[in-house]
């Protein structure tokens, strides 16, 4: 054992005594941090107004089963509360404001005090212990710095650690190399759109990452991506990659996390409260079944927000996880039930063409699915950038090629998309998130 900060370790856990309680302390702290942050939020105008119209008080709650009466909290409540409607501090205690990335309609605001971002940090730095990070590691962070909570968020978590924390922000793809060689980075935070387009840019600067770079650690999240993706980072790279997840109203990045064992995602479970419900009926759905994730923050000083409907679909992993870790763990984000969409009958996660495509050896690095409705008849188009290898060959191969994308597709999809192949780094790129899908089609 070692002291590291506040906090007392041993070489396999930041904070052994908050991640190996038994699972009965676990649940007792939990439900102590219910009632508290019940009382908490009924300051906030939102709650308050809620608790009172329903009779809900903190002596409501006297077990974790009595969470079921606490109405749920959408996207769209926290719209209409935008901006201050669920603040529980006045403004002279709060120091940070995040909004979240959502791409359609009113942004929403999320506030923290000093108390909210030690805590935060804390949780990422014990995120990324998890993975094997360690003061000595230089962590480059390529991620968006500024109103999304993935670029600050890891920032303090990192520093926190003990890493050598290098602020590179998103983009840049040249620069982010110089920086990755110059300073030997070995960790790295990422999102997966921006790994891949970032193997095209290696790969043109003629360099082998395995030869070339010192990277062994990537933490991969705050979009969806198949474990097809996974491995392709982890083979160009020769590394690990961890699944991150995170959402702005939940603080961001570090509420679930992958350990070494990378077997799902341990969910902090003594920071927030987890549900998996059937995303119709609102019902609770069997450990093992996929369902919505609604959580609820536990420690939250400046805006507790109780079972937040994530709309991220995912399952509860069954059993426990062989690090010794009692945090139960949660599956790989499957999608948004609001990603879904419906093609001739047939309804379609993004993931699922992404698994397809990137399992052929000869398609790219980059995607995206097009929905269009002509003479009425709607028609799914994927434009898949191919590798450099196939594309200056014949016709022919690529007309093999994009026969073969249309006939594995089918398989998962049961519907025949078009295909449309085009140039590797010819599609369009984003420093931020990727929009995987453009629906053209009017309703
Ligand atoms: P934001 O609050 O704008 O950062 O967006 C949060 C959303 O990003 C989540 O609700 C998820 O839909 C998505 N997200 C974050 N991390 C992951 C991940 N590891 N896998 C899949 N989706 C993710
Ligand atoms: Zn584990």
């Amino acid at each position: 054992m070692y002291c590291m900060g506040n906090r007392t370790t041993t070489d396999t856990f930041w904070d052994e005594s908050a991640e190996t309680l038994s699972y009965d302390e676990l649940e007792n702290l939990q439900l102590t941090r219910l009632k508290k942050i019940v009382e908490r939020a009924s300051r906030s105008e939102f709650y308050g107004g809620r608790f009172a119209e329903i009779g809900l008080r903190a002596d409501s709650i006297s077990s974790l089963d009595d969470i079921t009466k606490i109405p749920f909290t959408s996207k769209q409540d926290l719209r209409d509360s935008y901006p201050y409607g669920l603040l529980c501090e006045p403004k002279d205690r709060l120091v940070r404001m995040h909004v979240s990335s959502g791409t359609t309609g009113q942004a929403t605001a999320v506030f923290y005090t000093r108390t909210d971002l030690e805590v935060w940090a804390d949780l990422l730095a014990r995120c990324m212990y998890m993975t094997g990070a360690r003061p000595g590691d230089t962590f480059q962070n390529l991620t968006g710095y500024g109103l999304f909570t993935g670029g600050l968020g890891f920032h303090y978590g990192a520093e926190r650690l003990g890493l050598l924390t290098i602020p590179s922000g998103a983009g840049n793809s040249k620069r982010q190399i110089q920086i990755m060689r110059d300073f030997s980075t070995s960790v790295i935070h990422i999102i997966p759109s921006f790994a891949l387009l970032l193997m095209d840019v290696i790969t043109e600067l003629g360099i082998d990452p395995r030869r070339d770079l010192s990277l062994k650690i990537a933490f991969v999240g705050a979009e969806p991506y198949s474990e097809e993706v996974r491995r392709r980072i982890e083979d160009f790279y020769g590394i690990k990659v961890y699944n991150s997840y995170g959402l702005s109203e939940m603080n961001g990045p570090g509420v679930a996390f992958e350990c070494r064992c990378q077997d799902g995602l341990h969910l902090w479970e003594d920071a927030f409260l987890v549900e998996v419900v059937n995303p119709e009926t609102l019902k609770p759905v069997p450990e093992g079944t996929y369902g919505e994730l609604v959580l609820t923050t536990l420690t939250r000083e400046a805006m507790p927000i109780l079972r937040y409907r994530t709309k991220d679909l995912t399952r509860i992993i069954p059993g426990s996880c062989s690090c010794g870790r009692v945090h139960k763990r949660i599956d790989r984000i499957r999608g948004r039930s609001d990603d879904m969409f419906i093609i001739k009958g047939v309804n379609v996660f993004p993931i699922q063409v992404e698994q397809v495509l990137m399992n052929i050896s000869e398609v790219g690095n980059n995607y995206v699915i097009m929905l269009r409705r002509e003479k009425n008849l709607d028609e799914m188009v994927v434009r898949v950038e191919v590798t450099d290898r196939i594309f200056v060959e014949d016709m022919r191969r690529l007309q093999q090629l994009q026969r073969k994308i249309a006939h594995e597709l089918k398989g998962e999809l049961l519907l025949t998309p078009k295909i449309e192949l085009v140039e590797p780094n010819s599609l369009p790129r984003s420093d931020g998130k990727a929009t995987r899908l453009i629906d053209q089609r009017t309703t």
